[in-house]
């Protein structure tokens, strides 16, 4: 339920190859809390003749609330597809409210680049904290503190109303050496930056005027000892955890939620928060 005049706005918090199954069973304070105030849904993609369970497919439906057989990226290969006629949602909001603030950040070459399907950045992304990781030795591990800042710095003194924030290390650790230990630290650290996230959003002047829609969510799984692409069950989990900050700043468990979910259903939940249309051509539905 929306609040008589509060401004509803949005982060959205993609961390790349995140196991359901592991997350949970880390008991991780900042996504706990945050599904203590919405709700936590596993979410299994569909069959990989439909889905393949790789990097570019996954953040393409996510993010424009299609699956492929529309959005049309199958792979993480240089292809045509089609993008250009279902943006990404920040996107899809700007060119339904041109006054939208915007704000992308990752460094995962798909969003920012014309690496395989890339860039999944739109032109209604309108202010983008990008670098290009082939340009750190440590890859992800080095680019999500960057990435990590700059959002900090974006969410507690800038005015977004739609936010994504990517962070990829999760799955350069899966793909190094499997979803042991060294996977669970990294997974922990995405929590620990979550909180950051939430506490630089509590930290904003108006933010009492203001109802924060809070989501992470994951691409895909990873094999147990580490890769992804297949159909095995690892490979096609995936979760979305979402909830509302209250005007506290602690999270509150007022609105209702959705019993089952998919990851379609990402791009319509943001936009039905932001009071926006979600236009016909999106097959999910809002989650809340
Ligand atoms: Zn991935």
């Amino acid at each position: 339920m929306q609040h008589e005049g509060r401004r509803p706005k949005v982060l959205l918090v993609g961390w790349d190859g995140v196991r359901d199954d592991t997350a949970r069973r880390l008991i991780l304070p900042a996504l706990t809390a945050l599904a203590d105030s919405g709700r936590w849904w596993g979410t299994t993609l569909p069959d990989i003749t439909v889905a393949p369970t790789v990097t570019a497919v996954g953040w393409s439906t996510i993010l424009t609330g299609v699956w492929p057989d529309q959005h049309g990226v199958m792979g993480n290969e240089e292809e045509l597809n089609r993008l250009h006629r279902y943006p990404e949602l920040l996107t899809t909001a700007y060119c339904e409210r041109p006054t939208l603030n915007t704000y992308g950040a990752a460094s995962a070459l798909i969003f920012g680049t014309t690496f395989g399907p890339g860039p999944l950045f739109g032109p209604g992304v309108r202010t983008v904290d990008w670098v290009d990781r082939r340009e750190y030795p440590g890859k992800f591990t080095e680019t999500d503190p960057v990435i990590q800042d700059a959002a900090e710095r974006q969410l507690s003194t800038g005015d977004p109303d739609l936010a994504f924030v990517y962070l990829g290390e999760t799955d350069q650790i899966a793909h190094a050496s499997g979803v042991g230990a060294e996977y669970e630290q990294a997974i922990a650290r995405q929590d620990e930056r979550l909180s950051r996230l939430i506490d630089s959003i509590r930290s904003r002047p108006d933010f009492a005027d203001e109802e924060w829609l809070v989501m992470v969510t994951t691409d895909h799984g990873h094999l147990d000892e580490g890769g992804h692409g297949g159909g095995s069950w690892q490979e096609r989990q995936s979760f979305i955890v979402a909830g509302v900050l209250g005007a506290d700043g602690k999270p509150s468990a007022d609105g209702v939620w959705a019993d089952e979910a998919e990851n379609i259903d990402i791009a319509p939940t943001a936009l039905t928060h932001l009071g926006i249309p979600v236009p016909e051509r999106l097959p999910g539905k809002s989650l809340r």
